[in-house]
């Protein structure tokens, strides 16, 4: 028998609660199809919890569209639920000339995609906000911050709950067929298969998104791209925090580990590196800590690596490889795909925290649906 749903959402990360909020916002009925047993259990507690302030993704992107609008509703929303979240700031140091001409154009692009608020400091000037950092000058970004995802993932759960979504857990879509309509394939705990009918199926089911969207029969294979995984592994910091702003170097030594971000709760840790990896495997070795205090080194040289110590890790998936440089979402909708009440979303690696507000909406709008106004 085949059950019927009007709209069904892959994945309880951050982007399938907002996504099914926003629905469960707009009237619809909502089930989220997980195959976790609790929400947020993948990416979505495997990152940096950075707010970020929009101006590292390539211009008219859609991460460079939708990360500074659902930064600041990210932040509106923290202090209108009490969700603990703070705006730290970030400082980007450039060890010589080379580094500052690339910090300039960073500035400059960031200004012409509407992040007006960026400023270029002289060495002193970043010594006078953090009196460990050595540079030749950084970037100064006020509005970045940091948020409890967690506590984020559970507002946005709670609302949509409260709106009538329903979330079930420990079920994992499994195929489908979208020739003359949708019919999903939802596999129960003990293996058994549903079948379910809908009218809307958003896969928002991050690392596991590629396989659904292949699992798809009607659906041309274009839409289901390779998604490349790109490993991240944070090392905690044994004492108090060195720095009180997120600190990010460049290049080679933002790849190596080198960034250091408070966290919410008063400590701070390093990372995460970047390594291109087949599959996902979340250990930390614990021999990391000569490479990152090789970059960490780049701007703080008095660097105690013994105070390094393996945290945890999350994957990447990026639609675009080690070649590509600073690539997309890939996002599709009806209107690419032609399969009514569709959206694949692949690749939604960083800024999918802080623009999961935004880009729910966007996904309504890919739908055909008005998203309701915040309260
Ligand atoms: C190292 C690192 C640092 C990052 N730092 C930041 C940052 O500072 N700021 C920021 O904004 N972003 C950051 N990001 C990106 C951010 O974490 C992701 O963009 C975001 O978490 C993606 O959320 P998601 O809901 O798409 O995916 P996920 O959180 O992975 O959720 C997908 C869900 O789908 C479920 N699922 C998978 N397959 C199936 C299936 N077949 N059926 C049912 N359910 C399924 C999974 O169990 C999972 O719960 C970072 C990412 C990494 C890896």
């Amino acid at each position: 028998m085949t059950e019927t749903v009007e709209c069904i959402v892959a994945g309880a990360g951050i982007v399938g609660l907002a996504v099914a909020r926003a629905l469960a916002r707009a009237g619809r009925e909502v089930i989220v199809v997980e195959r976790n047993a609790w929400i947020g259990n993948e990416t979505s507690s495997r990152n940096n919890e950075v707010i970020h302030a929009g101006f590292l993704y390539a211009p008219g992107s859609l991460r460079a569209r939708l990360c500074r609008p659902g930064a600041e509703r990210t932040y509106r929303y923290c202090e209108s639920r009490g969700i603990p979240c703070r705006r730290l700031g970030k400082l980007m140091p450039a060890a010589d000339e080379a580094g500052l001409a690339v910090l300039a154009r960073l500035i400059e692009a960031g200004r012409a995609g509407g992040v007006e608020e960026l400023e270029l400091l002289d060495g002193p000037a970043a010594a006078r906000l953090e009196p460990a950092l050595r540079c030749a000058g950084a970037l100064h970004s006020p509005f970045t911050g940091v948020v409890d995802t967690h506590a984020l993932m559970l507002a946005y759960r709670g609302d949509a709950e409260d709106h009538g979504a329903m979330i079930a857990f420990s079920s994992a879509v499994t195929g489908g067929d979208v020739r003359d309509g949708i019919r999903l394939r939802v596999a129960g705990e003990d293996g058994s298969e549903t079948a379910v009918a809908c009218r809307v199926f958003v896969n928002a089911a991050g690392l596991g998104a590629r396989q659904i969207a292949l699992s798809l029969t009607g659906l041309a294979p274009r839409f289901a791209p390779k998604v490349h995984l790109a490993l991240g592994r944070f090392l905690s910091w044994n004492g108090a925090p060195p720095f009180g702003r997120i600190v990010v170097p460049l290049g080679v030594h933002l790849a190596d580990g080198g960034a250091f971000t408070p966290d919410i709760a008063g400590r701070g840790k390093f990372g995460a590196d970047l390594v291109w990896v087949d599959k996902a495997d979340y250990r930390v070795p614990d021999d990391l800590a000569a490479k990152f205090a090789g970059a960490i080194r780049s701007y703080w040289p008095e660097v105690d690596e013994s105070r390094l110590s393996p945290d945890y890790a999350g994957i990447r998936p990026r639609t675009w490889g080690p070649e590509a440089g600073n690539g997309d979402w890939t996002v599709s909708g009806p209107a690419d795909h032609g399969v009514p009440g569709l959206v694949n979303l692949l690749g939604i690696e960083t800024p999918g925290v802080t623009a999961a507000l935004s880009l729910a909406d966007h996904v309504l709008e890919l739908l055909g649906i008005a998203p309701a106004p915040e309260d």
